[in-house]
Formats: structure tokens, sequence, C-alpha cells
């Protein structure tokens, strides 16, 4: 296993008027061991990229170094990575046990060695029982199970995950996740993952790229990528957020530190607060960026040991939709802004369209985005 560095990799398809940027010099450095995710909309270049780096496709322009060791113009064989694909590609005419010891035959193992790879890596996925069913015996989950095993048995150097549990129901999906992150992380493996899926990629990354049209927009752990994010395009496609641009306040002609670090910035709604290190100097123009879920909804009026630091914006409640455990409210500011709100249900305080409320927004939890 060994940690993988691309530098200013690219690759073009097509030419001329028709050629399309798939991958536009993309820079990134991955550890030995990280679970590593590309994450981003359909068609932003996450499967070329990842097959870049299996050796499946030639890139246009760009190094790739496993390790030390320059692979860019190795063959497949020789860069020695294995895929997990989105539909299984098991080989149907064998069983699950001769699927998982293809790869160390053909890496020229010899019985002894092919059985006891075949049997820790089917074990690792809990599928040392099924070794003699056809695939076609399994259901979707205990297939993607098996790709799985047969992947880590041909000892990669990387493992190159595209999308796969994009096949399976969404209860299984759920399911996999952490069961999936354990297993990768128990073999200690470089791995790839590619998905569109945020919450897959929140819930199992160690370091998350964001992608968008070929560029990578930001990397960074979970939490960064989704407290901090490097611009509104990874906002919207992370989770859910409310916007407001603003300017970072002057106060006596010097911008004001507030409790705790926090800046004020004038927004058409009103003052708000933020701890986020990027605010730039007074006067400077931001966007401010607010989950859902951080917003306070309470009646209007005082609230005792309020925090000086947190910001109080009037709104008026448009709508409110029960979904269980949550309640989604949407809310009408005074500019006309309809801000998306989600609280904890609470069976006793729901408030109704039309209320007037007030919404309280914690330093913490303003994320600035510069303009
Ligand atoms: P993703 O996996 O993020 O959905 P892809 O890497 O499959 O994205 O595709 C990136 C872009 O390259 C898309 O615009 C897609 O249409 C284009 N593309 C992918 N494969 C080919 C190909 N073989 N020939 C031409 N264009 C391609
Ligand atoms: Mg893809």
């Amino acid at each position: 296993m060994t940690g993988i560095r691309l530098d200013n990799m690219a690759k073009v398809y097509g030419s001329g008027g028709s050629a399309v940027r798939a991958v536009d010099d993309v820079n990134l450095s991955i550890e030995t061991g990280e679970f590593f995710f590309l994450l981003g909309p359909s068609g932003c270049g996450k499967t070329t990229l990842l097959r870049m780096i299996a050796g499946l496709i030639d890139p246009t322009g760009g190094r790739l170094l496993f390790g030390e060791r320059d692979v860019t113009h190795l063959s497949v064989e020789d860069r020695q990575t294995a895929m997990v694909f989105q539909n299984y590609a098991l080989w149907p005419h064998m069983s699950v046990w001769a699927n998982v010891e293809f790869g160390p035959k053909m890496r020229g193992k010899n019985a002894d060695q092919r059985r006891a790879l075949a049997g820790e890596n089917l074990a690792r996925v809990e599928m040392q029982d099924f070794g003699r069913r056809k695939p076609n015996q399994l259901s979707g989950g205990q297939q993607q199970r098996v790709a799985l095993a047969r992947a880590l048995a041909a000892q990669p150097q990387c493992l190159l995950l595209d999308e796969p549990l994009s096949n399976l129901d969404a209860r299984l999906r759920l399911h996999m996740r952490g069961q999936l992150r354990q297993m990768v992380k128990s073999t200690g493996t470089t791995a790839v993952y590619v998905t569109h899926d945020q919450k897959e990629a929140l819930s199992m990354a160690d370091r998350i790229a964001v992608m968008n049209g070929g560029k990578i927009v930001q990397v960074g752990a979970p939490e960064q990528v989704y407290n901090r994010p490097a611009n509104r395009f990874v906002a919207d496609f992370v989770g859910e957020a409310n916007f407001i641009e603003g300017k970072v306040a002057l106060e006596g002609g010097k911008a004001r530190d507030f409790a705790g670090g926090a800046r004020r910035i004038d927004t058409p709604v009103g003052t708000l607060f933020t701890a986020d290190e990027r605010c730039g100097p007074a006067g400077s123009k931001i966007t401010c960026c607010i989950r859902p879920e951080r917003v306070g909804l309470s009646a209007t009026g005082p609230t005792p040991q309020a925090d000086p630091a947190a910001a109080a914006v009037p709104a008026t409640v448009v709508s409110s939709t029960y979904l269980g455990e949550i309640r989604q409210y949407l809310c009408r500011l005074g500019t006309g802004d309809t801000w998306r709100i989600s609280s904890l249900a609470d069976r006793n305080k729901a408030f109704d369209a039309g209320t007037p409320v007030m919404l309280r927004i914690a330093a913490s939890d303003v994320a600035v985005i510069p303009d």
C-alpha cells in the first residue's frame, strides 16, 4: 500500500470544438492508508479521474505517483490497483471462492497462498460461508461484499471504488456505509472512493475532495467541508444552506472583535456575527452561509441568557412540515428571502404558518464565503 500523488492530471476527450475537459489539472496528495473520497455531481469527472489512477484511461497531461514511484505510464497490471464497481462485475460462471481467488492466481500465488488470501478476505466481509455459491445466488449487498473481498485478495497498492453502493436499496446502502468503512480501514489499504452522494462521503471519508466541472474545488475532512465550505457550490452540494450577502462591519474606524473573537457582519437582515477565521478585514464583501439545523427558532421577545455573539433575526413562518424526527420550516425574512430551518420535532413547540418568530444564529454557525 502506498500514498498517491496527482500532479496536474488532465483528461480531454475528443478534440477541436467538441473537446471535453473532463479532468482539469487536478493536484492531490492522498496519504498512505487514507480513505479518500471524490465527491461531485454526475459528469464532473470523478470516474475519469479514478480510471486514470487505475491505468484504465491515459491522461492527456500530468503525472501520477504511487509513493515515490512515477506510474503515469505503467500498465494496469504493473500498478497493482484493484477496482470495485457499482455493478459488482463478478464473473457469473465462477463460484464466490473462485472469484476471490482469481486475483492471487493471476499474480502467481500458489494454492496455499490463494486459499489463505481468499479465506481471510471472505471472512473480512463476512461471506466465508458462501464460497460455493454463484453470484446470482446472492443478494446485491452480498455480491458487493464479495466484490470487495475479491479486490482486497489481490493485495492492491491501492483500492479504487466507483459508486460501489449505488445499486443497493436505500436501507442496505445505509447499513453498508459503516461496514464498508470498517472493512476497508481494517486492511490499512489506501482507498479512493467515488460518489455523488454527500451523506456517503460525509459519513465514511477521512478526507473529501469536492469536484465540479473537472476541477477540485475543496479538499478537507468531512466537518471542514460541511462547516466551512469554500464556495457556494460546495455549500449547496454537501447539504442545504441559507445564504445572505454582507459586509464585515467597521466600528470607530476599525473592525471590532466581539466576545470569543467573533466579528460583526452588516447584512440586509441586520447584524450577524461570525467566528469564521476566513472573515477578512473590515469592509470586505462576503456571503454568509448558515445550515438549516443551526438556526434556533423561538417566539418573538427577549430570551433569557441570550448569547451576546448570537444574532437575532425576525422572520415569519411560511410553512411547517413534520418529518418524524425533525420539523422543517420555511421562514420569510424582512428582505423577502426565504430560509430553510430544521429543528428536532417537539410536539409542544411547533410554529404555524403566519407566526412571527425570532431566528437565533450563533457566531460559530455562520460560515463566511469570500466574494
Ligand atoms: P462522473 O463520473 O463524475 O459522472 P465522468 O468522468 O464519467 O463523470 O465524465 C466526465 C465528463 O467526461 C462528462 O462530461 C462525460 O460526458 C465526459 N466523458 C466521459 N467519458 C467519455 C468518453 N469516453 N468520451 C467522451 N466524453 C466522455
Ligand atoms: Mg461516474
